[in-house]
């Protein structure tokens, strides 16, 4: 079988590898220069965007920016999965948001921004610390200023006055303090069926994922309900087909929604040794229509992040349970490079091996380590 995955970085990559036992040939497409290439070595294939398209069992993307030029093409074909519509609203908050809201899905207390003159009510809506997005093309933090009080707004105003709010609005939203961050990664199946992975716990550090911990600890019946519940809704609202990614914020036993990611995750890249079937490999199964894999766990993963480094000693994969999964990128300052997954029996023995980890990198690079280690370490 043949998929074709609009985007070519690491989430492409990853499909692609997880496609060879399968017999799936993935071939990707570089969105920048509109070329197939080999998600792996980036070589371009020679052969026409068309006739990739036309050669294609399935299209999928791995990031939701795609020009929407590019996704029309996809959609033409009538091999896209998931549908357009999943994809434009994942790209788009304020399309997300318009769904979270006609769904009656929790999610941050926020206001549209088309006009800088709104703010002023956003602040007295929602208060004075506030979270203000860019509702397309944001990621990893960027694309986000951040209102810590009232006297930040003409300097914020300033800066924003540049933007066309019209074209692409922003979202302020309340800036909330959270128990902690959890997402639901699952897959819906071309039939409706779902499966998910646990619910994980996710860490972030100035906007970037850093540290996923997988399950997430202590998660009561009324959180896992609420997180299935409100994935459901969104998956057979958009008649998903494939891996979709549910970000929360935990408060107190209240799950609100974040945003959503139609798409592989990061905070999923645990399952690929934490989990009997990966989200890449579920992600491809559900596209191609064959049977969905099991999700089953019987171990705890920690997954951490690689960001901005290029050079470190590979002496971690000493460690049990330690597996190293390097992108092939260029180092570059908040660039996700790879990641560690590491497995272990508890939480504890996960503490100790992130522990074991920290010995071989920069401490300055992983500065939520620490405090996860100590803390994995402490549960019984
Ligand atoms: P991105 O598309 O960059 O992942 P997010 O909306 O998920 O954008 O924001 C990135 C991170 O910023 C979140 O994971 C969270 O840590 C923090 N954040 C986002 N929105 C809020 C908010 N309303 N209140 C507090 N923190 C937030
Ligand atoms: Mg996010």
């Amino acid at each position: 079988m043949n998929v074709l995955i609009f985007g070519s970085g690491q989430l492409a990559r990853m499909m692609y590898l997880a496609g060879c036992p399968l017999g799936i040939y993935i071939s990707a497409v570089d969105v920048n220069k509109e070329q197939v290439v080999n998600p792996v070595s980036k070589a371009p294939r020679s052969i026409s965007l068309e006739q990739a398209i036309e050669d294609a069992d399935a299209i999928t993307a791995e990031f939701e920016h795609v020009p929407e030029h590019l996704l029309q093409m996809a959609h033409q074909s009538g091999k896209l999965k998931p549908s357009i519509e999943a994809i434009l609203t994942g790209a788009d908050r304020v399309r997300e948001k318009l769904l979270l809201e006609k769904l009656g899905i929790a999610n941050c207390s926020h206001r549209i921004i088309t006009e800088l003159v709104q703010l002023p009510d956003a602040v007295e809506a929602l208060g004075e610390q506030l979270i203000l997005k860019a509702s397309r093309d944001g990621y990893d933090g960027y694309g986000q200023w951040r209102l810590k009080s009232e006297s930040d707004l003409p300097t914020i105003e300033e800066e924003l006055a540049k933007l066309d709010l019209q074209q692409v609005p922003l979202i302020a939203e309340k800036m909330l303090k959270f128990d902690r961050e959890l997402s639901l990664v699952g897959t819906r199946s071309e039939s409706g069926v779902f499966e998910f992975y646990p619910l994980v716990e996710n860490r972030h550090h100035q906007g970037q994922l850093h540290l996923t911990i997988a399950p997430a600890t202590n998660v009561s019946d009324t959180l896992n309900t609420q997180a299935q519940a409100a994935f459901k809704k969104l998956g057979d609202e958009l008649n998903y087909v494939g891996v979709l990614a549910v970000e929360f914020f935990q408060i107190g036993e209240q799950l609100l929604v974040n945003e959503i990611a139609p798409r592989v995750h990061n905070s999923g890249h645990w399952s690929m040794q934490g989990s009997d079937t990966c989200q890449f490999e579920n992600h491809l199964r559900a596209v191609c229509n064959l049977p969905i894999g099991q999700t089953t766990t019987n171990c705890v993963t920690g997954m951490v992040n690689i960001i901005g480094i290029g050079q470190f000693s590979r002496d971690m994969l000493t460690i049990p349970g330690s597996h190293l999964h390097w992108y092939g990128k260029e180092p570059r300052a908040k660039r996700k490079l790879g990641h560690f997954n590491l497995t272990a029996n508890s939480y504890q023995e996960l503490g100790e091996r992130l522990d074991a980890l920290t010995k071989y990198l920069p401490k300055d690079d992983f500065p939520l380590l620490a405090d996860a280690i100590a803390e994995l370490k402490s549960i019984q």
